[in-house]
C-alpha cells in the first residue's frame, strides 16, 4: 500500500513508519520537526519505500506532495495524520501549532484523503477525557475537559479533530479510523520532551533530583510504544470507523513510576516534590474493551520490560 504519514519523524510516528516499511508498503512522511527530530529516521531515509517532505502538516501539503515523491506516486490508500506536539510542555509552547496542526491540519488531509479515495487514519488521545470523572475510561464516555485551561489548546483541538473526522464520515461516507492514544513510551522519545517518563530517567541517570508533581497519587498508565503500533496495524485492518483506546490498563501512581525507574537505575537522586501543573488529571487508565474484542490486541510489555528496553536507548542518547 502506499501510506501517506504525518509526524513520521515523530517518537511513534517514526516507530509506525518503520514497522510500516518493513511490511513492504510504501511511506511518504511528512513533519516539520517542530518536535519531531530529524534522527529518528535517519535509517528509514536509506530505504526505497521511505521518502519524506518537510512541511507543515497544517497547511495543504498536496502540491508538495505531487512535485516531491521519488515514485511520483499520487494514489495514496492511506493518510495517517500522527503530527502534533504531544507532551504537555512542547503543546505548551506550541499553542497554536499545535490547535493548527489538529484543525486545518485534519481538514486539509480529510479532503487530500476524500479526493485520492484513501482511508484516513488519526491519532487522538486520552487527552479527550480530560480529568476523567469515569474510571477506567471506555470510549463511549465524553469527558471531563475544561474547555478554556491550560491544556485545552491540545484537548479541544483533538476533540475538533473527532467532530470533523465523524462530519467527513457522515457527510461523504469517508471510511475513517481513529485511535486515543494512552501514555505511550519508549526508544526514540525525545529526551527533552518533558514528560514524566523522560524526566525521571535522565534525571535518575545523571544522579539529579527526580521532580514529582503534586503528591506524586495521581495515576497514569504507560504502554510501551511496540504495543502501540501493533493496535494501529491491527485497526487499519478492520472495518471498524469509531473510536478505539490503545493504552496499557496497568495503572500507577508517578510516585510508584519513579520506584520503577529507580529500582532500574542505581543512582543517587531523591525525590523532590514540585508544584502539581494546572488541570493536570488524577487519575488516567484505558479500558481496553473494545480493543480486546474487535482485534484480539492487549499490551505484552510489561512496565518493567519496556523501560529496560528504553533505558539502552536513553543510555545512547546520553553518551
Ligand atoms: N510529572 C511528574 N514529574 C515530571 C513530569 C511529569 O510528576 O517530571 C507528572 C505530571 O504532573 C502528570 C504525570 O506525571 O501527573 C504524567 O505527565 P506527562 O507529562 O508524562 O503526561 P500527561 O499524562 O500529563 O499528558
Amino acid at each position: 500500500m502506499n501510506i501517506l504519514l504525518t509526524g513520521a519523524s515523530g517518537f511513534v510516528g517514526s516507530h509506525l513508519a518503520t514497522r510500516l516499511v518493513r511490511e513492504g508498503h510504501f511511506v511518504l512522511g511528512v513533519d516539520n520537526f517542530c518536535t519531531g527530530r530529524a534522527k529518528n529516521i535517519s535509517e528509514l531515509r536509506t530505504e526505497p519505500n521511505f521518502d519524506f517532505i518537510e512541511a507543515d502538516a497544517s497547511k495543504p501539503i498536496f502540491n508538495n506532495v505531487r512535485s516531491n515523491l521519488k515514485t511520483k506516486t499520487t494514489k495514496f490508500d492511506w493518510v495517517m495524520h500522527l503530527a502534533s506536539p504531544a507532551s504537555p510542555p512542547k503543546y505548551f509552547a506550541l499553542p497554536l501549532e499545535t490547535m493548527l496542526v489538529n484543525g486545518e491540519g485534519t481538514r486539509h488531509l480529510l479532503e487530500f484523503a476524500r479526493e485520492s479515495k484513501a482511508s484516513f487514519f488519526f491519532s487522538s488521545t486520552s487527552e479527550v477525557y480530560g480529568d476523567p470523572s469515569i474510571h477506567p475510561q471506555p470510549e463511549s464516555y465524553w469527558g471531563n475537559v475544561n474547555s478554556i485551561g491550560v491544556r485545552s489548546i491540545y484537548d479541544e483541538a483533538k476533540r475538533y479533530a473527532e467532530a470533523m473526522i465523524y462530519a467527513y464520515y457522515r457527510l461523504y461516507g469517508q471510511d475513517v479510523r481513529l485511535i486515543r492514544i494512552f501514555n505511550t513510551y519508549g526508544p526514540k522519545m525525545d529526551p527533552e520532551d518533558g514528560r514524566v517518563v523522560t524526566n525521571l530517567m535522565f534525571q535518575a541517570l545523571k544522579n539529579e533530583p527526580m521532580t514529582i508533581y503534586g503528591d506524586g497519587k495521581q495515576t497514569r498508565s504507560f504502554q510501551y510504544v511496540d504495543d502501540l503500533v501493533e493496535g494501529i496495524i491491527r485497526l487499519m485492518k478492520t472495518d471498524y470507523v469509531w473510536p478505539v483506546n490503545l493504552g496499557n490498563p496497568e495503572e500507577f501512581t508517578i510516585l510508584e513510576f519513579a520506584e520503577a525507574v529507580k529500582r532500574l537505575i542505581p543512582t543517587e537522586s531523591k525525590i523532590v516534590f514540585q508544584s502539581l501543573p494546572e488541570d493536570d488529571p488524577k487519575q488516567r487508565k484505558p479500558d481496553i474493551t473494545l480493543a480486546k474484542k474487535l482485534m484480539g490486541w492487549e499490551p505484552q510489555v510489561k512496565l518493567e520490560a519496556g523501560l529496560k528496553r528504553t533505558l539502552e536507548y536513553f543510555k545512547t542518547e546520553l553518551a
